[in-house]
């Protein structure tokens, strides 16, 4: 079991989770963020990361990926450890200043507060439904690629009509003996020059494209073999394959927050908006995942609970009655948290 020690435990690294270890570390707080997601940036990373967003403070138009990034930048300075396609499973109370909080992977991290910033909840592959071919996931069955090599000169069936389908597909027909895209329609969520590439390669005959839905799979020796393909044409055909990627999309599931014990307002955590506190002392909620009268699921409005929670944390765990507020301009403790080396007379010569 890996066992790591910090400050607070940001569960959901979106772009609120994010803004929370920059808050934290303004107040001299270390942190640990966990994701499901192999990647940072919740909702914007996964949703709409080239739409652009326009109601950021200071930011009157920037793309989802851009602002994730500015975040991660912001970040930076207080060093946090990201855990990275972790599911949180369970929170575990010692005292009001000591948890444990432990992963589907079985990582236990001790810390002095929680902050759940889960958003809609941890996101996950959507999965393709036909009973009993789950036995193969991870085997010849994947909802993400890791290692490309893993299909070269194999037979691939890749199924999906979003980025990821089409991306994968072009960069997998390059590797493997052959590609099979299969799209329930000719109408596709991809960018259109993928879309494009995809056909012209079709046309020069390096990989295929069929039209249709998985109905059913065939086996022998315990190993996947192949697919029998639905189409619109009425007609079924079956398709032979080494190995089949799904991308079906990523879905949210509230999951594991509801055994928590905390006190819910439909499928929401309710807080209190002084300090952002849930109904147990120590943990924390912010971002989409909170409820209390009036609000709002915008990313600003995350940004502003971030900052309150982190206050109330710090006079927690520092056992003060009240943390003065500390202007990043001028503040020289607070330079030093974030390990700025010029003075404010130099910056004002500039
Ligand atoms: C299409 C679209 C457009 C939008 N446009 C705007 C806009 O213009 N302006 C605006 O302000 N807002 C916009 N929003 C809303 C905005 O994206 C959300 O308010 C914001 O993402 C909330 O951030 P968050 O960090 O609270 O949660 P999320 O972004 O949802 O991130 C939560 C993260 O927590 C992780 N997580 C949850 N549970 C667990 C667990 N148990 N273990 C590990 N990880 C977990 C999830 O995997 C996820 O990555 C838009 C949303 C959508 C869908």
């Amino acid at each position: 079991m890996k066992t790591l020690t910090t400050d607070v435990v940001i569960i959901g690294a979106g772009p609120v989770g994010l803004f929370q270890v920059f808050e934290l570390g303004l107040q001299g707080l270390t942190s640990v963020v966990i994701d499901s997601l192999p990647e940072v940036g919740g909702q914007c990373s996964e949703l709409y990361p080239d739409k652009p967003i326009y109601d950021i403070p200071a930011l009157p138009n920037a793309k989802a990926s851009q602002v994730i990034d500015n975040l991660c930048l912001q970040a930076a300075p207080f060093d946090p450890t990201y855990l990275l396609g972790e599911r949180v499973e369970d929170i575990n109370k010692l005292s009001d200043v000591s948890f444990s909080v432990t992963t589907h992977k079985n990582t236990l991290i001790h810390c002095r507060a929680v902050i759940i910033a889960a958003g809609n909840g941890a996101f996950s592959p959507v999965k393709l439904k036909l009973p009993l071919i789950d036995k193969f996931e991870d085997k010849q069955l994947f909802y993400r690629i890791n290692n490309i090599e893993h299909f070269k000169d194999k037979n691939v069936v890749v199924l999906g009509g979003g980025d990821a389908a089409l991306d994968w597909s072009l960069s997998l027909q390059k590797i493997a003996n052959s590609v099979l895209l299969i799209h329930r329609s000719t109408k596709f969520k991809a960018a259109t020059s993928s879309v494009n590439e995809m056909f012209a390669l079709c046309e020069q005959l390096k990989m295929q494209f069929l039209c249709g839905q998985v109905s059913d799979f065939q086996q022998e020796d315990n190993k996947l073999t192949g697919l029998t393909i639905s189409s619109k044409d009425g007609i079924k055909r079956r398709v032979e394959l080494d190995e089949l990627v799904i991308f079906f999309g990523m879905s949210p599931k509230i999951g594991p927050i509801e055994n928590w014990q905390l006190a819910m307002h439909q499928h929401q955590i309710k807080v209190d908006t002084q300090s952002f506190q849930t109904s147990v002392r120590g943990i924390y909620a912010v971002g989409d995942i909170n409820y209390y009268p009036g609000k709002r699921k915008l990313i600003l409005s995350g940004f502003h609970e971030t900052a309150l929670a982190a206050f109330s944390i710090a006079e927690t765990v520092l056992e003060k009655d009240r943390i003065p507020t500390l202007y990043t301009t001028t503040s020289p403790v607070v330079h030093q948290r974030m390990g700025v080396t010029h003075s404010l007379e130099s910056l004002l010569d500039d």
